[in-house]
């Protein structure tokens, strides 16, 4: 069902790592927008201080314990009278080579961007038919579409939420319950501290997470499953170069600089990034 600007008023939303970045966005622009909001974090300190600074709810949430995050969508309904949409939002990105990843690493990176997404669409979606209605939107990553070298479980987890939706879409197809997908490419927020984009390429790439708050607006005002990129011409030209034979496409890849992207990270810019990845 379609909802105009307007209709976004009163709409319930739950937010999972809304203390900062993305999700702090989106929070922010639906309050803005009108909408009630509920954000979940583990850094719930800096969650409650986002909630008061943006004027909305904040509740203590790992998206890796299934029984917390029903929990958290219980509270959630419970403050804000019902839930209208699940915004999977949280994550993390472990950059480096594959074979140095330690294991924790990389199960926590598959707990918190996949089985974290896919358990919060699970248990929202379940809700949203049984009333009839709701919306689960997604924020995948252009990752989700191409790969880069050095964020291999990152871009395998962004690969299974795009194609999460894709299926979801037709499954859901009549129910009254959407599905979007948020593609972002690089945006200004610590999750790519220490990252560079390809010289010439930062007007192309890098977003603020504004932008990706206004995507999600637009995708809940539309109100119908889709896959949405952001800049809007990001996933479309990469679809387009994907469509070049691979071993070419590479060679494109690195004579771009786009490896370099992962390889050649500023360490000290991405310290406290990895501190807090750390301790996820
Ligand atoms: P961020 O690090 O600024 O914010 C992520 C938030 O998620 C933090 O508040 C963090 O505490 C929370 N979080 C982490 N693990 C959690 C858990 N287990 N349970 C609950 N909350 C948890 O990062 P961001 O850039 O705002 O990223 C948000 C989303 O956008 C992520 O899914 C990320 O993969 C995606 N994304 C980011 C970019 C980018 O360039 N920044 C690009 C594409 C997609």
């Amino acid at each position: 069902m379609a909802r105009s600007r307007q209709g976004l008023r009163g709409l319930r939303v739950a937010v999972t790592g809304g203390a900062q970045g993305i999700g702090r966005s989106i929070a922010e622009r639906l309050v803005a927008e009108g909408a009630l909001v509920v954000i979940g974090d583990v850094q719930k300190d800096l969650a409650d201080r986002t909630a008061e600074a943006l004027g909305c709810t904040a509740l203590a949430l790992d998206v890796t314990d299934g029984v917390e995050f029903e929990g958290f969508l219980d509270q959630a309904g419970a403050a804000l009278g019902g839930l209208d949409v699940l915004v999977n939002n949280a994550g993390i990105m472990p950059i480096g080579p594959f074979l140095e990843e330690d294991d924790r690493t990389t199960t926590r990176c598959v707990e918190i961007d996949l089985l974290g997404v896919l358990t919060g669409t699970k248990l929202a979606g379940r809700r949203f038919r049984e009333q009839g209605h709701g919306h689960v939107v997604n924020v995948a990553s252009a990752l989700g579409t191409f790969a880069s070298p050095n964020a291999a479980t990152y871009c395998a987890t962004k690969y299974a939420v795009v194609g999460l939706g894709e299926a979801l879409r037709q499954e859901w197809h009549g129910s009254g319950v959407q599905v979007s997908t948020i593609c972002p490419g690089f945006v200004r927020t610590e999750l790519i501290a220490g990252m560079r984009p390809p010289a010439g390429t930062e007007r192309l790439l890098m977003i603020d997470p504004e932008q990706v708050a206004a995507s999600v607006v637009g995708a809940l005002a539309r109100g119908r499953s889709r896959t949405v990129s952001v800049p809007s011409h990001l996933v479309p030209s990469v679809k387009v170069f994907t469509l070049v034979p691979e071993r070419l496409r590479d060679r494109v890849f690195r004579a771009v600089g786009g490896h370099r992207v992962t390889s050649g990270l500023d360490v000290e810019k991405r310290a406290a990034y990895q501190r807090r990845l750390e301790n996820s």
